[in-house]
């Protein structure tokens, strides 16, 4: 494990790291030693919710006359990242004699977590209402307003603290582990899920699923095929390594990686093509050259062609612009500026709390106010000197004029510069501030209230693989916790 491992993470609890469990951390692992059997129940309960989703056995579950759980249902979770390891938290702990294993490609669990809200993980947002919280989600919120009903920002900060681990929140929302630090989550996760019996194979690309009832209709393959390790009913999944796995349900919370749409498409769904989100914007133009770092705390971007515009700061980077605005307004304008490859117009409000009129009252007001000093000394607004002189400059305005000679003219040019400043987008920012990815499975073939595949019975989706993907805020983890909440529930 490399330094930055859970092992070496400063942790708020004072319990041993779970990675130090051979029956929960594999690499490479044989897979008949892994596992502790019997799956001893967690102790307390923890599910936030008080209902259990599903209390009649699903039909598959039905084998012989007797249910799945007697011989220890095996349910896979492909993926483990934050919507992997929920899930499978939530299934063990609902299910403590289910066989709840997650598959991660990578050596290290929970990577996006580690790295996520700049290190601090922006775990959820303080909207505690599903109507308004969905009005984050520029894709997926009419599907999650019912998941929220049942899974919330509320929910996710008492499974939190349940685990000892309190949330702060932000002026603007945002809501962070006190300790300000990604790993008190990737701890939290990773000892909840040893705590739960889930097995974790870190190493383990999942390659392929076949749907097992798939396999034995084909009958000239069936009797070589079908194992008693892999079973005749539910899923076979091809790891890369060449062995193969049985499993009775399957979560797929494989994110944006591709295998993972491939897998998902395999089994019949449609992927609705996926595209970048939450990027900033690259802008070659002089009002910008050499302002980088500077920002302005409340203006408003818009995408005139695509009738778009967020409100919020923006920040001037070396490469164009970036900031909460910017980086919403990507969001929401995700698939069009993709289908311009990224080239648009931009127009940007540095005073969105005036319209025209004010503002030319205000600059009126200026004239007699100020009347014999330069008009760059003081930048009469909330905005940086530097920005307010780059302006003044594009508007023709020489930065010695004193603000009683200011023509009508320059006047109403500063205005327009000032309201409606023109930009072009030339290209989409590469530098990853929180970058989630528009499109994954289509919703249509998913039942939301228990996540499972409406065409391939026993398979489930959570979090970023999903057609699903918020603003910056919380919103991407939270419909992640939730989605992969609500799998758990129903698989178990
Ligand atoms: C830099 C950055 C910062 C972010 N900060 C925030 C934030 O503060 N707040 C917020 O709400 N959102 C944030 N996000 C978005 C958030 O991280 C994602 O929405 C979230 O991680 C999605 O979780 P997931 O489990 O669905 O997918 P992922 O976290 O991508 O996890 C998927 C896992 O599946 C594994 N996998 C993929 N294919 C296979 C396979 N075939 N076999 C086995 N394993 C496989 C991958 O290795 C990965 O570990 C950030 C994103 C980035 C990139």
């Amino acid at each position: 494990m490399s330094s930055s491992s859970p092992l070496s993470s400063p942790s708020p609890l004072s319990s041993p790291s779970p990675l130090s469990s051979p029956s929960f951390f594999s690499l490479h692992p044989t897979p008949h030693t892994l596992h502790p059997t019997p799956h001893t129940p967690h102790p307390t309960p923890h599910t936030p919710h008080p209902t259990p989703l599903r209390k009649t056995p699903h039909p598959s579950e039905i084998e012989d006359g007797c249910t799945l759980s007697s011989r220890h249902l095996r349910i896979t979770v492909i993926g483990g990242g934050a919507a992997g390891f929920f899930g499978a938290i939530s299934c063990a702990r609902a299910n403590p004699y289910a066989k709840v294993t997650i598959l991660e490609a990578g050596r290290q669990p929970l990577v996006k977590v580690r790295i996520s809200g700049g290190g601090r993980c922006n775990v959820t947002h303080a909207c505690f209402e599903p109507a308004t919280l969905v009005q984050n989600y520029p894709r997926g919120g009419k599907a999650l307003r019912g998941a929220f009903a049942r899974f919330q920002p509320k929910d996710t900060v008492a499974w939190f603290e349940s685990e000892r681990i309190k949330l702060k929140t932000e002026a603007d929302g945002r809501m962070f582990p006190i300790s300000d630090d990604s790993s008190t989550i990737v701890y939290c996760l990773l000892q909840a899920a040893q705590a739960a019996g889930v097995e974790l194979r870190l190493g383990t690309p999942a390659i392929a699923v076949n749907k097992i009832s798939h396999i034995n209709e084909d009958s000239s393959q069936a009797s070589d095929r079908v194992t008693p390790e892999i079973g005749d009913k539910g899923f076979e999944i091809c790891l890369k390594s060449g062995e193969k796995l049985g499993s009775d349900r399957l979560l797929l919370a494989t994110g944006s990686n591709p295998l993972g749409y491939q897998i998902a498409q395999s089994l019949g769904h449609k992927i609705i093509p996926p595209v970048p989100s939450l990027f900033t914007f690259n802008i070659r133009d002089d009002r910008l050259t050499d302002l980088a770092g500077i920002s302005v705390a409340n203006a408003r971007a818009r995408l005139p062609e695509a009738k778009l515009e967020q409100t919020g700061p923006v920040l001037i980077a070396h490469w164009g612009l970036s900031g909460p605005a910017i980086l919403k307004l990507s969001a929401w304008g995700a698939r069009v500026l993709h289908d311009r490859s990224y080239k648009a117009a931009l127009t940007i409000n540095w005073l969105p709390q005036y319209n025209p009129e004010t503002l030319r009252e205000r600059l009126q007001a200026l004239k007699s106010e100020r009347a014999k000093q330069a008009i760059a000394t003081r930048c009469p607004f909330p905005l940086p000197r530097r920005l307010w002189e780059r302006l003044l400059a594009s508007a023709g305005i020489d930065r010695q004029t004193r603000w009683a000679s200011l023509s009508k003219k320059a006047l109403n040019l500063l205005v327009g510069e000032l309201l409606q400043g023109q930009y072009q987008i030339t290209g989409k920012g590469v530098f990853k501030e929180e970058f989630v990815t528009c499109g994954g499975v289509s919703l249509k073939e998913v039942n939301f209230k228990t996540m499972e595949s409406r065409c391939c019975p026993g398979l489930y989706f959570a979090g970023e693989i999903l057609d699903i993907d918020g603003i910056t805020g919380g919103f991407n983890f939270q419909s992640a916790w939730t989605t992969s909440w609500l799998a758990g529930q129903a698989m178990s």
